[in-house]
């Protein structure tokens, strides 16, 4: 009796297989976004599943509104070019990107004035004030209108709606994965499926190796109402009134990133990367709800606060709390490679490289789940520590192992190879071909022409500097 109340035996039953195709992407975020398009450019007949009605996952859904990691400190130079480059261009394109010129990259104090409040600096560094570096602030709803663009461009499948709950897994090789929707209970099946949920759903469901990590919460949210040109001022002409009522804000939002409010590309709206929650579960419902319930409280006290004491914020309205729960780290893959600290630390080099991030290198291993095959991971929960993921899971590296493992599962089915055995070399030929940039090279990268407009200096700065 005391095992029915707790265990239920779902009943076994037939499903439809509902579609079919070469590769199958889980996740619709900005590695499995990157994996879908990189599959469909080399030629496989690609599905792309998505749970939400957007694409972008945290980058649009979470709100995490600034491409950063993609600027090599060392080398001074982009480290992150591919698709990355071509969603930034096309989201400039409509006028709904920002980011600093080459002429304006560097410790020029003006310059850390004019970007500091759009988040593109080097915080990594202890420098003051930091340099400012090729980062890239943007609008969620143009992440996903373009990625919505490349996407039907691409002629990839897109399923929305469908949220993954199953691997199908035949003999320690994937053979497609369950999706639940409004449609039912139904089967894709693919030759090669890539696990982009964030969460490793797909391989942990496969039976893959992984560890548990954990990592603060946020609910992001975003400020209407704002004069960021009175809040700038005032920052800069009373600079201790401003650090005492910032360390009130701070008090208030129980956690926050230093800079707790960035502008946006839409005028007087402004991200707020808070309120950060500890010991909270992403892969846990009561404690994803109660990061819904703890956040709102936060926000709410914090929005009180500054339209009494912030100038520029006495007018300010909650827009919007990011529809996605800001969860950082869950399962963490451990691959054919782990990547760890002393790896980041060191910049270590790797003949499979097949990525970079900010000053650190990827190689194809940390995709690769251990004895099972047709299964690639790419993304946040890719194989690496608890500790380095905390500092190389941002939205460009997580787009740059996407476009990897999507060119390889498209040359391994070409080659009639698992993606195991599929030939590094030519995956790496294959990302240099376009415009990706897999790290596999030495010294500074060729400037490419998607970059063009990133690098083009900006004509009124050269006038003011
Ligand atoms: C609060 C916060 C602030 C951050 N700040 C920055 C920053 O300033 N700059 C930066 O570059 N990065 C930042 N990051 C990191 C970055 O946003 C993520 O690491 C990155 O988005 C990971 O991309 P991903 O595609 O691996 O995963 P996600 O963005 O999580 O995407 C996963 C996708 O899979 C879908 N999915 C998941 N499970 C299922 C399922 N069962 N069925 C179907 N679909 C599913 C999700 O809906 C989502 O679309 C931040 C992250 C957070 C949470």
């Amino acid at each position: 009796m005391n095992n029915i109340r707790d265990w239920i035996r779902e009943p076994a039953r037939d499903i439809k297989v509902a579609a079919r195709a070469d590769v199958v992407v889980v996740g619709g975020g900005p590695a499995g976004f990157s994996a879908a398009l990189a599959a469909a450019r080399n030629g496989a007949d690609t599905i792309l599943l998505e749970r939400y009605n957007h694409l972008g996952g945290l980058a649009s859904g979470g709100m995490v509104l600034v491409l950063d990691d993609m600027w090599d400190s060392h080398l001074g130079e982009i480290s992150v070019r591919g698709n990355c480059m071509k969603l930034l261009e096309r989201m400039d394109g409509m006028g709904l990107a920002a980011y600093p010129r080459q002429n304006e990259w560097g410790k020029d104090p003006a310059m850390y004035q004019r970007w500091a409040r759009w988040g593109t600096f080097d915080f990594n560094t202890t420098t003051q004030p930091h340099p400012i570096i090729f980062a890239a602030a943007f609008d969620p709803d143009a992440w996903k209108r373009a990625s919505l663009e490349m996407v039907q461009e691409h002629k990839i499948k897109l399923r929305l709606h469908s949220w993954y709950s199953q691997t199908l897994v035949e003999d320690g090789k994937v053979k497609g994965v369950i999706c639940d929707s409004k449609s039912g209970r139904e089967a894709i099946l693919g030759d090669v499926v890539i696990d982009a949920t964030g969460d490793l759903d797909v391989a942990a469901s496969a039976g893959a190796q992984h560890i548990s990590g954990n990592y603060i919460v946020t609910t992001v949210f975003r400020l209407g109402g704002v004069d960021t040109d009175a809040a700038e001022a005032w920052e800069r002409e009373e600079p201790e009134a401003f650090a005492a009522l910032d360390r009130q804000i701070k008090k208030v939002l129980g956690g926050s990133w230093g800079f707790w409010w960035l502008k946006t590309p839409l005028p007087g709206i402004v991200w707020c990367n808070c309120p950060h929650m500890a010991g909270l579960d992403g892969l846990k419902v009561e404690d994803l709800t109660r990061a819904e319930m703890l956040g709102r409280k936060h926000i709410h006290a914090l929005v009180d606060l500054v339209r009494a004491k912030l100038p520029g914020f006495e007018k300010c309205v909650v827009i919007d709390v990011a529809p996605q729960t800001g969860v950082r780290q869950t399962r963490l893959l451990e691959g054919d490679y782990v990547l760890t600290k002393d790896d980041l630390a060191a910049r270590t080099r790797f003949d499979d490289s097949i990525a970079r991030g900010r000053d650190y290198y990827m190689p194809y291993r940390v995709l690769l789940p251990q004895k099972i095959d047709n299964l690639l991971v790419a993304g946040r929960h890719f194989s690496v520590t608890s500790q380095a993921q905390k500092i190389s899971r941002e939205i460009p590296p997580c787009m740059a192992m996407g476009e990897a493992a999507g060119v390889a599962a498209a040359l391994a089915l070409n080659a009639g190879v698992t993606v195991r055995n599929v030939d590094v070399r030519a995956v790496q030929k294959a990302l240099r071909t376009q415009g990706a940039d897999p790290g596999d090279q030495t010294g500074r990268n060729p400037d490419v022409p998607e970059l063009a407009r990133a690098l083009a200096v900006r004509p009124e700065i050269l006038e003011t500097v």
